[in-house]
């Protein structure tokens, strides 16, 4: 039984690193966003400020055509 002690790897699920930009549909790495807001308790990410500052005026705009639905 061997069990990895010292792992640089953060990714347990083996999901994307990156995240959506949801004002302009870039993929941005979470690590180096411009700016981030928070909106019904998800977070979001964005490229630049006037993305960020654009999903501030309206999230619903944003993060309403999220096809997400599962059912
Ligand atoms: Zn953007």
């Amino acid at each position: 039984m061997s069990r990895p002690g010292l792992v640089a790897e953060r990714s347990v699920t083996g999901g994307p690193e990156r995240v959506k930009d949801p004002v302009c549909g870039m993929d941005v790495d979470p690590e180096r966003v411009a700016g981030e807001s928070e909106y019904e308790g998800r977070t979001y990410y964005f490229c630049s400020p006037g993305c960020k500052r654009r999903f501030d005026e309206d999230p619903r705009r944003y993060v309403g055509q999220e096809p997400g639905q599962q059912g």
